[in-house]
């Protein structure tokens, strides 16, 4: 269902996703179930209005507010409004300042809008324009940012990953924000699933698609158990990160500060079921 919705176009979607959450509360009315009864009302900190979701349905990734917010996106929101300005202000309470420069890469519909709205902020991607390649920044970009977003994109670059986390760096101003989330483990280490990829392609076998790679030492590899995310664009898994494993990228590219955003912050719908693949912030040493 998530897929389905993610596909259409934006103001169908907003619809699609109002109506879904209708038809939940109605559910959850007509089974007697109201408040009280494990359910949660909040203010949802991306569109303002109040909301309320059965506390099971406060997954990272189902839309549990009439505009779409998730869980991980309410919690992007919340951490970066504390970073950049020492409290959780809902979007539309942000302050007008444009003069905050930030980029983000492929930013959530529900608020990349009304963030561009009151920062200077622009949402990039890498399939249409403004276009930007993470693992290839454009110099414009570079020493720019007070903050940069990414949200579950890491686990879709191109290896080596690496580079991705000190390109990240390197956009930001001394003292600047990086707010991150990817699905993580929390065991074991980053499993990387081609690590030896160099020259690649997609193709398609009949349903099937196949990564065909030529490594930089000449080999030819086959994959055919991909795995894809929903969304636009370039969604192929390329590694399932684990939490030790992202932190230690951010540490070798010199981030410091470096916190995972455990905290729930119920008022904004924002709780953790599962203590894994949650956002974490690190900043530029410098200022
Ligand atoms: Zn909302």
């Amino acid at each position: 269902m998530n897929r389905l919705v993610d596909r259409l176009p934006s103001a169908v979607r907003y619809w699609a996703y109002n109506l879904r959450y209708w038809g939940y509360s109605l559910a959850d009315t007509l089974r007697g179930s109201g408040p009280g009864a494990g359910e949660i009302r909040f203010r949802c900190n991306v569109c303002g209005r109040a909301s309320r979701a059965r506390k099971e349905r406060l997954t990272r990734e189902e839309a549990t507010c009439r505009c779409g917010s998730t869980v991980r996106i309410r919690a992007l929101v919340h951490v970066l409004s504390s970073e950049l300005f020492g409290e959780s202000v809902a979007l539309p309470d942000f302050p007008s300042r444009p003069d905050i420069v930030g980029m983000d890469m492929s930013g959530a519909d529900a608020y990349a809008g009304k963030l561009a709205g009151s920062l200077g902020y622009t949402n990039t991607f890498l399939h249409k324009p403004p276009y930007f390649d993470i693992t290839n920044p454009d110099a414009a970009w570079l020493g720019r940012c007070d903050f940069v977003l990414s949200s579950d994109v890491f686990e879709h670059v191109a290896p080596p990953v690496s580079r991705v986390f000190a390109n990240t760096l390197r956009m930001l101003k001394p003292g600047g924000v990086f707010v991150l989330t990817v699905p993580y483990g929390k065991n074991g280490d980053t499993l990387e699933h081609f690590p030896d990829l160099h020259d690649y392609r997609l193709e398609k076998r009949g349903k099937k698609r196949v990564l065909v790679n030529t490594t930089s030492g000449g080999a030819r590899q086959e994959f055919d158990d991909l795995v894809f995310h929903g969304g636009e664009g370039d969604t192929l898994e390329m590694r399932v990160f684990s939490e030790s494993g992202v932190l230690e990228e951010l540490r070798r590219a010199g981030f410091v500060d470096i916190r995972i955003r455990r905290k729930p912050y119920q008022q904004f719908g924002i709780h953790w079921i599962y203590d894994w693949s949650l956002p974490i912030t690190a900043r530029r040493p410098g200022r």
